[in-house]
C-alpha cells in the first residue's frame, strides 16, 4: 500500500470519530435544551454505544498498525499529517493502557456520580457524595499511573488537561497572583463600592433576548453558522468550524448575567469558527486545549466585554432595549457597576478580581486529594479555611462551598488551574495586540474586527496543529503571571482610586 492510500485510511479512521463525536454532541444539546424530562435513558443507551464504538475503533489492533506503520514513516509526512498520527497515538496509548473492565467501571461511576453530585448539592449533604467521590479520587490516582508512571500524580493528570504544565510552575504562578492580588483585595474592601443596585431590576428575556442578538452582531458571530440556544447552564458547543453553537441562561433579575455569559460562550464560538479548513474532521480540529480555550472566551468577557470603551460602544442600544431600567444610568457608572470587586463564594459569579483566587482553592485541594496528604473527608473543612483565608469570607455550608461545580463528579481532576491560566494568557496576548494594533479605538466604535483578526491569525486557525505551549508562545511569548497582575492592578487601581 503506498503512502497516500495510507493517507486515505488516516483520514476515513478520523471521520468515522468524528461521526461517533458529532452524534455524541447532537444527543447533548437535544438533552441540553429540547427533549422531555424524562427521556434520559434511550439517549444514555445510545450515547454508551458510541462511546463503546469510539474506544473499540482507537484501541483495535488495525487502527495500532495503520498508526505505526505511518509513524514508521513520520520523516516523510507533512506536519499536518505528522501531528495527526502523534495525537491519535497518544489517545490510542492512553486508552490501551486503562484494562478494558476498569474503563468500563470506571464510566459507570462518572455517569452515576452526576447524579449523586446533583441531589447532595440539592440537599446540601457532603456526606451523600463522600463515597463516590473517594472512588473517583482513587480511579483518578490509578489512571494517573497509567497516563505516565514516571510523573507525580496529579501532574499527570494536569497534562491531559494543559499539556506541558505541572504542579512546579503552577505553585509558582498562584504564588504569584496570591501575593499581589490578595494585599489589592483588602485595599479594595476599604473603600467605598460603586452602586450596582440598577443592574438587578427587572430586565424582561424578550430584551435581553435583543440584547443578545446585538452582542453576537459585535463579537462577528455569523448566525448562519453559530446559533444561540438557552439552557440551565450556559456552554459552547462545536460540531465543526461552519457549526457551533452557543447558550446562555436569562435571570429577569439580573442583567450582566446572561450578558457576559453570551459574551463569554461568543468567545469560545469564536475560537471555534476561526480555525481552518484543513484540520477540520481530523483529530485536530477543535481548539487546543483548555487553557487557551479559556484565553479567548475570558479575553472577550473580561478584557474586551468589561473595559470601558467596549461598554461606551454599546450602552446606547442597551439604553434603548431598557429605556426605563437603563435611563438613568451612565455608560461610566455601567463600567464600574460590572467590575465590582466582591469576594464572594460562588466561583462562576466572581468578578475579573477575585476569579483567579476560587480556581486557587480548586488547585490547593485537587493537589493534596490526587498527592495524598488529603483525604475526601476532610474537603469541606479545608475548603472553608482557604476561603476564609483567600477571600476572607465565611462559607455557610457546602453547596455553597465544595458542591457548588460539576467538575469532580465527571472525573476532572487539574480542570481547574485552566481558567486561570485562560485569563494570564488572556492578558499577554491583549499586551501583544496593543503592541501590533489599535485596539481601543475601533472597539469604542463597536467595531471588533481587527481585534478578531489577530486573535484569528495568532491564535484560532492552528487548532491542535501547534501543542498548546507553542500556540500561547506563538501569540505572546511564555507565560508570565505578571502580565495579568500589573493589568489587575492597573485597572483596579483606577476604578477604586487606589
Ligand atoms: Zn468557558
Amino acid at each position: 500500500m503506498g503512502l497516500n492510500e495510507t493517507l486515505a485510511e488516516l483520514a476515513g479512521l478520523q471521520k468515522k470519530l468524528y461521526a461517533f463525536q458529532t452524534a455524541s454532541s447532537s444527543l447533548y444539546l437535544d438533552a441540553t435544551t429540547t427533549a422531555p424530562k424524562d427521556t434520559a435513558e434511550g439517549r444514555g443507551v445510545a450515547l454508551g454505544i458510541l462511546a463503546g464504538e469510539r474506544h473499540d475503533l482507537l484501541t483495535a489492533s488495525e487502527t495500532g498498525a495503520l498508526l505505526d506503520l505511518l509513524w514508521s514513516q513520520k520523516d516523510a509526512l507533512d506536519q499536518l499529517h505528522r501531528r495527526q498520527v502523534e495525537e491519535l497515538r497518544r489517545e490510542r496509548d492512553r486508552l490501551t493502557r486503562i484494562p478494558a473492565d476498569e474503563y468500563t467501571r470506571y464510566a459507570m461511576l462518572t455517569n452515576k456520580a452526576g447524579d449523586v453530585w446533583r441531589r447532595a448539592k440539592e440537599q446540601n449533604d457532603f456526606e451523600l457524595f463522600r463515597p463516590v467521590l473517594e472512588e473517583l479520587v482513587a480511579y483518578n490516582i490509578k489512571f494517573a499511573g497509567y497516563y505516565d508512571s514516571v510523573k507525580a500524580p496529579y501532574d499527570a493528570l494536569l497534562d491531559e488537561y494543559e499539556r506541558g504544565v505541572d504542579m512546579e510552575r503552577l505553585d509558582s504562578f498562584f504564588a504569584t497572583l496570591r501575593a499581589r492580588i490578595v494585599p489589592l483585595l483588602q485595599a479594595i474592601g476599604e473603600k467605598e463600592p460603586p452602586d450596582d443596585s440598577f443592574l438587578r431590576r427587572h430586565y424582561p428575556v424578550e430584551g435581553q433576548r435583543k440584547l443578545s442578538d446585538h452582542l453576537m452582531q459585535v463579537l462577528g458571530l455569523d448566525r448562519a453558522h453559530c446559533a444561540i440556544g438557552e439552557t440551565e447552564h450556559p456552554y459552547t458547543l462545536e460540531f465543526n468550524n461552519k457549526d457551533v453553537r452557543i447558550t446562555t441562561h436569562y435571570h429577569e433579575d439580573d442583567v450582566a448575567s446572561s450578558m457576559y455569559s453570551v459574551i463569554h460562550e461568543g468567545g469560545h464560538a469564536k475560537y471555534e469558527l476561526g480555525i481552518s479548513d484543513d484540520v477540520q474532521y481530523t483529530c485536530l480540529a477543535g481548539g487546543v486545549s483548555m487553557g487557551v480555550h479559556e484565553s479567548q472566551s475570558r479575553f472577550y468577557e473580561n478584557l474586551i466585554g468589561r473595559s470601558l470603551p467596549f461598554i461606551q460602544a454599546i450602552f446606547p442600544k442597551m439604553q434603548e432595549l431598557f429605556p426605563e431600567q437603563l435611563g438613568d444610568v451612565t455608560a461610566e457608572q455601567f463600567y464600574r457597576a460590572v467590575n465590582k470587586v466582591q469576594p464572594s463564594l460562588i466561583r462562576t459569579e466572581a468578578d475579573e478580581l477575585t476569579y483567579c483566587l476560587h480556581t486557587m482553592v480548586r488547585y490547593e485541594i485537587e493537589k493534596q486529594l490526587i498527592g495524598g496528604t488529603l483525604q475526601v473527608k476532610d474537603v469541606p473543612e479545608v475548603w472553608a479555611r482557604l476561603y476564609q483565608e483567600y477571600l476572607g469570607v465565611d462559607v455557610p455550608d457546602d453547596r455553597q462551598g465544595c458542591l457548588q461545580d460539576s467538575h469532580w463528579s465527571g472525573g476532572a481532576f487539574g480542570y481547574f488551574p485552566s481558567y486561570a491560566l485562560g485569563s494570564a494568557y488572556g492578558a499577554q496576548m491583549l499586551r501583544e495586540m496593543e503592541r501590533d494594533i489599535d485596539v481601543w479605538g475601533p472597539v469604542s466604535r463597536g467595531d471588533l474586527s481587527q481585534v478578531s483578526e489577530w486573535l484569528r491569525e495568532k491564535v484560532h486557525r492552528f487548532g491542535g496543529l501547534l501543542e498548546p505551549a507553542d500556540v500561547v508562545k506563538n501569540a505572546c511569548g511564555d507565560l508570565d503571571p505578571t502580565v495579568l497582575t500589573d493589568y489587575l492592578e492597573r485597572k483596579y487601581r483606577a476604578l477604586y482610586g487606589l
